[in-house]
């Protein structure tokens, strides 16, 4: 049974409570693992390491910050195999899936930001007539605090980390509970990358006792936040009256447009992708799929038989499709939504089964679901699943689709399918998202400010945004005769 420990100061020490907490692997029900269920008491701990490391770690040259951000990089590329299996091992994600994306982007989002703080620069203004010239200082704001959820362990937990300590500033970072082993193993990376004792510190446990005592600690004066909508109305609530800098970026309900005028077979192969990647458990999968009415029946035949086709497996499985999804009672919220569906009216077309993987009967397997639905207002069309389930609906004016976009509380992404430049521009300007994907699906630049509006977040990260969010902007003015 392997015992994660928490990363502070350099060292793996136990919780000081010496409370731990089951981890298992969703591939067969298997509890394989514990962790530190860290209280307050770790958090001061992790907290005095970070502020101990702050006014060193801040003047540390861009230079030599950047060569540790790219040796992280390097090392977590030589170490892909290893990490891929395990991250596959305790998220149930295809390992096909972690060996593609999410190792190589956690590399690629320590060497972005260690390319990035290189050209990061501020703005000054010349106060003409005035004598005077102001400049921006752009300075690290301290200790910062980044919480990340489950879906894309690694992958979203470095999307935070890389900026925050590029930047300047030293890290108290939690990663899910429910997948925390490549976060763990992070911090041995970091050691072997010569990260200085005390920038980042990994601390593992519940949302509700580690979380919530970062979010509470007076002195932790930033939140980078991703992952369910509820979660980050509560630590908004819990941040705003201490006055802390806060990223959320939250659910999403994301509707995926398909014109008559789109390149259908580039279309449909997508559609299969954006519905059901990672088990459909990533923000931005288009989970409400609006079809032309003019094409609606064609392409509802040739996705119900891509969609049959694919492979339900074991995450080591090079066949597999769709692997496990993370939990048990996530299963069980996905298989109720499938019924809360089919109460209001939907048509399941195929799917919306548990599954029995031979050899593995206790893992957390379901069916990729697809349901036909008629009113954009039921249950299932306005909340988050975050499963492989997707619901499909026909519209017949431009009009009409914009209106069952945007008919929704969340606001992330939103995918096109279209030839048409006016609609393209149009859709463009008037769907209510952060992101707009047009003919294409999670396709990402690094440099691209990323967030969600509406109920899908506050603020943006990506880039310099990213940078922005971690430094706090002092304007210095200067009067000269
Ligand atoms: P979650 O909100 O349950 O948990 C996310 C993280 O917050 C975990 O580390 C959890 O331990 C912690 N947490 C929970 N309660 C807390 C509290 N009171 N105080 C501080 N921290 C707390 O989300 P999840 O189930 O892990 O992830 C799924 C959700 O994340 C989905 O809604 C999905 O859409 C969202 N998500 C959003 C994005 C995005 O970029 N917008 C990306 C991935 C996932």
């Amino acid at each position: 049974m392997q015992k994660i420990k928490n990363y502070i100061n350099g060292e793996f020490v136990n919780p000081i409570n010496n409370n731990w907490l089951d981890n298992y692997n969703p591939s067969n029900g298997e509890i394989y693992g514990q962790i530190p269920n860290s209280t307050v008491e770790d958090i001061d701990l992790a907290y005095n390491a970070a502020q101990s490391a702050f006014s060193q770690w801040s003047n540390t040259t861009l230079g030599t910050r950047s060569k540790i951000l790219s040796k992280i990089a390097e090392l977590i590329k030589e170490k892909l195999d290893f990490l891929a299996e395990a991250e596959s091992k305790d998220n149930g994600k295809p390992i096909s899936l972690a060996t593609a994306i999410d190792i190589p982007r956690a590399a690629a989002n320590f060497q972005f930001f260690a390319n990035a703080i290189t050209q990061f620069a501020s703005e000054s203004h010349e106060s003409v007539g005035l004598d005077a010239v102001n400049f921006t200082l752009r300075q690290p704001i301290g200790v910062v605090g980044c919480i990340s959820p489950w879906n894309l362990p690694l992958y979203l937990f470095t999307w935070k980390i890389a900026p925050a300590i590029a930047a300047g500033n030293c890290v108290i970072a939690k990663p899910s509970e429910v997948t925390p082993m490549t976060a763990y193993l992070l911090g041995e990376i970091c050691t072997e990358a010569g990260l200085p004792k005390g920038v980042l510190n990994i601390v593992h446990g519940l949302g509700t006792t580690t979380g919530q005592a970062i979010v509470e600690h007076p002195n932790i004066k930033a939140i980078s936040f991703t992952g369910g909508t509820q979660t980050g109305a509560h630590i908004a609530r819990v941040a705003a009256p201490m006055f802390k800098k806060l990223s959320l970026e939250l659910g999403g309900k994301n509707p995926n447009i398909i014109f008559a005028d789109c390149d259908y077979d580039k279309m449909l192969e997508t559609t299969v992708r954006s519905s059901f990647a990672n088990q459909g458990q990533i923000c931005l999968c288009g989970s409400r799929i609006f079809v032309e009415a003019s094409i609606y029946e064609k392409f509802k035949k040739d996705f119900v038989q891509k969609v049959k086709q694919l492979q339900v497996g074991h995450p080591s499985e090079k066949s597999t499709n769709i692997g496990a999804l993370v939990s048990r009672s996530h299963l069980e919220k996905v298989e109720s939504y499938v019924k809360i569906a089919e109460d209001e009216g939907g048509k399941v077309l195929c799917g919306g089964l548990e599954v029995t993987v031979p050899g593995y009967e206790n893992g957390y397997y379901f069916q990729p679901t697809i349901i036909e639905v008629q009113d954009n207002s039921c249950r299932i069309n306005q909340e988050e699943v975050f499963g492989p389930v997707v619901t499909m609906m026909s519209f017949k004016t431009d009009e009409e689709a914009l209106q069952l976009a945007n008919d929704v509380t969340y606001g992330l992404s939103a995918t096109l399918w279209t030839n048409n430049l006016n609609r393209t521009m149009q859709f463009s300007k008037q769907l209510q998202t952060g992101i707009v994907w047009v003919n294409t699906w999670m396709l990402r630049d690094l440099r691209t400010p990323f967030g969600g509006s509406k109920a899908s977040g506050v603020g943006r990260e990506g880039g310099f945004e990213a940078l922005r969010f971690f430094t706090e902007a002092k304007n210095i003015c200067i009067k000269y005769e």
